[in-house]
């Protein structure tokens, strides 16, 4: 970056889309460890599936916890994971155009799905993701984000069994749900 281009700070509010159902307000603790979130500096990931425009489950958990569940997947995940990621998405323009084109509107970040560019306005399930730090939500290369049902499913198709038992262990554990009945949160 030039010494002469304006540094514009990429983050706002955490918008509506992004905070908890449940409270109708800011996700204040990590669901996992129960950490305080809201402080400037900590930084957490929540995740929302939707399903018919009501939400089946919404997560916030910080970024230890979030490593702690990664490390329990299978390598070959983890690779298959990027890959899907690398051959869809170009991590280089994505945030720079959004960002050209619309300011600091997050919404067109989570309109179409990041893999395949569908709206998301129909009844099918979907989910969204997005990076906070205390109060305010981050613009990174791929978040805030939106994946349609039809690449939930494909990635879940891919995953390890491995991987799946310890997503579903994951869905029983936090979300206090039978596995099996939803789908993988996508990040975790
Ligand atoms: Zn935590
Ligand atoms: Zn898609």
């Amino acid at each position: 970056m030039s010494d002469e281009e304006e540094l514009i700070p990429e983050f706002i509010p955490v918008p509506a889309e992004f905070q908890s159902f449940a409270t109708d307000s800011l996700f204040e603790r990590c669901c996992i460890c129960d950490r305080h979130l809201l402080e400037d500096g900590t930084q957490y990931l929540i995740e929302k599936a939707i399903e018919r425009n009501e939400v089946v489950f919404e997560l916030a958990f910080c970024l230890p916890c979030q490593l702690g569940v990664r490390s329990e997947f299978s390598e070959g995940s983890l690779r298959t994971l990027k890959h899907y990621f690398e051959e869809r998405v170009c991590i280089e323009t994505r945030k720079p155009n959004l960002i050209a084109l619309h300011g600091l509107d997050h919404t067109p970040w989570i309109s179409h799905c990041i893999f395949c560019n569908q709206p998301s306005d129909g009844p099918e399930w979907k989910q969204l993701v997005a990076l906070c730090d205390g109060p305010d939500l981050l613009f990174t290369e791929t978040a805030p984000l939106m994946i349609c049902q039809q690449d939930i499913l494909q990635i879940q198709k891919i995953m390890s069994k491995k991987t799946k038992d310890c997503m579903d262990g994951f869905i029983d554990d936090v979300l206090g749900k039978p596995s099996g009945t939803v789908d993988l949160p996508f990040l975790v």
